[in-house]
């Protein structure tokens, strides 16, 4: 019988390991009724259909504090909640601060996929897809083709399919940096 596993008996050197790791983040908010003039901000991109903004301390962008916390779950370092409090109250309510914070927390590691899912009944997503991966891929210094962003309106059988506020889940791939 021959060794399917080539590195069965010689292990490759530790310099050739690739390590993969991936990280999911969740959440959500509601639409700020009360406040007319919050802009609706979503991967980092203000959406002018009329839709009303998230409600929070910061812009409330539901698609990087997803990411955020998906970054986070790879490297064990929580950013929202204490972090981007702080920030907050310093007055960095645009969460591409949080996000920055949270790649920092990588160290060595790099992302290399985002896929992000979203659950609304409004705004309608499909034609800001676009613009998001770009800044996406601005943010996170990507490829487009290494982005994916889905919309579903869950047949309004949560609070956010009925056009209350917005769901984002993220997972994220991350690995080695190659140099
Ligand atoms: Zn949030």
């Amino acid at each position: 019988m021959p060794h399917l596993n080539p590195y069965l008996h010689h292990p490759p050197k530790h310099s050739h390991i690739t390590m993969i790791k991936v990280g999911l983040g969740q959440d959500s908010h509601r639409f700020d009724l009360d406040n007319p003039s919050k802009p609706l901000v979503l991967a980092g991109i203000e959406i002018k259909d009329g839709t009303p903004g998230l409600l929070g301390n910061s812009d409330a962008d539901v698609v990087l504090h997803a990411l955020t916390n998906a970054i986070s779950g790879v490297s064990g370092t929580n950013i929202l909640g204490k972090v981007s409090d702080e920030l907050c109250q310093q007055g960095h309510t645009n969460s591409s601060v949080y996000l920055k914070h949270a790649l920092h927390s990588l160290r060595n590691l790099e992302v290399q996929h985002v896929s992000v899912s979203l659950e609304c009944q409004r705004p309608k997503i499909s034609p800001h897809i676009g613009a998001m991966k770009q800044n996406l891929a601005h943010l996170l210094s990507l490829r487009l083709t290494d982005i994916g962003i889905t919309a579903t309106s869950g047949e309004g059988l949560t609070a956010f399919g009925r056009g209350e506020g917005i769901q984002a889940l993220v997972i994220v791939t991350v690995g080695n940096r190659i140099d």
